[in-house]
């Protein structure tokens, strides 16, 4: 194969490895994200319904929620969950080999890094000044049978260095341990490359395995509408809407700092450093967001993500293979938000008052608490411990929230994502490894309903 154009410039223009769909054939005919849109509002109407309805049907609850919904939800989300080691191993692989400019993998790690944890600090900082300003959480009684939470310590930052490279591989991915498998992938990339002729075969192999893998998430993704309308459904139907009542104050500054980051940064960040026209790319986000709201998981939407940039935006897998899954890990905007907002409410509720030096402190907390922790449902709360115990708050407050969680968690996940996906596309494009024909074109990379 010819080599990488322009790696000697120190730019990456390698070839494109699109697997775009025609956009023939779509009109007329549901598309995928059509169907998982109807299929999340169905599922938040029949679970608020059954809710209502049947609170106490033991057969509803047997059969219906925990039987049928948390069945086929289990399914789908471990399907989802089945594709993020092959995919990474496999994308990574082949996104690197193609680059093949380990200056331009520096580069791009560097300002992946930047980005990532800029973004974060400015979520956590938004969140903090809303809950300082609306201050929910100071008419709280607390109960003083709360549960108490159970607070993990951070680990040293040298464990968090040295935990980076696996000792042993298969373990990593056996453990879905993502940076270990992300640290793995590169060198592997990188010797294929430094291999020469003898790693063209591989290189090969890893690219077509890529295609075949991406196919596989087309084949998961078929079950999507059905997936996300039973998860939709038992939440909601377990959660109902009235425990939201007495956070209502709390619940709601979460959402308005995740809206207001979601659209004003990530909108600024793409129209101002990428001059990209945010309301396209938050149009092909939907689909993405949807996994990400309904499974709570970021790892679990990797596959989604990162076919969403790669086919949707335009995003090469040169970059997109490398920033996703680093970003799935690392990049937590939509519960860094949470977890400002949370502090301020569980100060405001134990009537303490939290100075600048202690906001200070919660910024990098968060930002730092990020780093590391898997993109998993819920870890944000654990996350949140590690906060709190920072400035001296009791890390039973958290207690006092956790009712709302599963609801909040599902979206600053889709926000955890979009961030992702922000920060991916704005690193593309500086690197030239971005289509732009592709991001301009409504129907690019669109799905048709039912086909793999
Ligand atoms: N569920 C979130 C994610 O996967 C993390 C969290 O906030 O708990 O991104």
């Amino acid at each position: 194969m010819a080599p990488v154009a322009g790696a000697g410039k120190g730019r990456f223009t390698g070839r494109r490895r699109r697997w775009k769909r025609e956009s023939e054939g779509t009109v007329g005919k549901a598309t995928l994200t059509t169907q998982i849109i109807v299929a999340m509002l169905a599922g938040a109407v029949v679970g608020i319904a059954i809710n209502v309805i049947w609170p106490d049907s033991a057969f509803v609850r047997d059969i219906v929620v925990d039987g049928l919904f948390g069945t086929i939800g289990a399914i789908f989300v471990s399907g989802l969950k089945m594709l993020v080691v092959p995919l990474v191993l496999v994308s990574l692989v082949s996104g690197v080999t193609t680059l093949g400019d380990v200056a331009a993998l520096g580069r791009i790690g560097a300002k992946a890094l930047v980005f990532y944890l800029g973004t974060t600090a400015i979520a956590i900082t938004i969140a903090l000044v809303l809950a300082a300003v609306v201050s929910p959480g100071s008419a709280i009684e607390l109960q003083s049978d709360a549960a108490g939470f159970e607070a993990s310590e951070a680990p040293p930052l040298s464990q968090v260095i040295t935990d980076l490279v696996p000792s042993n591989p298969v373990a990593a991915m056996a453990d879905g341990n993502m940076l270990q498998i992300i640290v793995f992938a590169i060198l592997f990339g990188v010797a294929v490359t430094l291999a020469g002729e003898r790693g063209q075969h591989v290189k090969n192999l890893f690219e077509d395995l890529n295609a075949v893998v991406m196919h596989l998430v087309g084949i998961v993704m078929i079950i999507a509408p059905i997936g996300v309308f039973c998860l939709i459904a038992r939440t909601f139907a377990d959660q109902g809407l009235d425990v939201i009542l007495p956070l209502a104050k709390y619940f709601f500054t979460v959402l308005a700092a995740l809206a207001a980051h979601a659209f004003g940064t990530y909108g600024l960040l793409l129209s101002v450093v990428g001059r990209l026209n945010p309301l396209r790319f938050f149009s092909k986000m939907r689909a993405a967001a949807v996994f990400a709201f309904s499974t709570a998981s970021s790892n679990a939407t990797i596959p989604v993500t990162l076919k969403t940039a790669e086919e949707r935006l335009g995003v090469d897998n040169g970059v997109a293979s490398f920033t996703v899954p680093l970003g799935a890990t690392i990049n937590m905007d939509g519960t860094a938000i949470m977890q400002g907002v949370a502090t301020v409410f569980i100060a405001n509720a134990y009537g303490v008052d939290l100075g600048v030096g202690e906001f200070l402190t919660v910024i990098l907390t968060a930002t730092l608490a990020s780093v590391g922790t898997a993109g998993v449902p819920g870890v944000g709360l654990i996350m949140l411990a590690m906060v709190l115990r920072q400035v001296g708050l009791p890390v039973e407050g958290i207690a006092l929230i956790i009712g709302v969680d599963r609801l909040l968690d599902m979206t600053r996940t889709a926000v955890n994502i979009t961030g992702d996906a922000t920060v991916t596309t704005i690193i593309a494009q500086s690197e030239k490894a971005f289509d732009r024909e592709t991001f301009d074109n409504p129907e690019a990379g669109v799905i048709e309903a039912g086909k793999a």
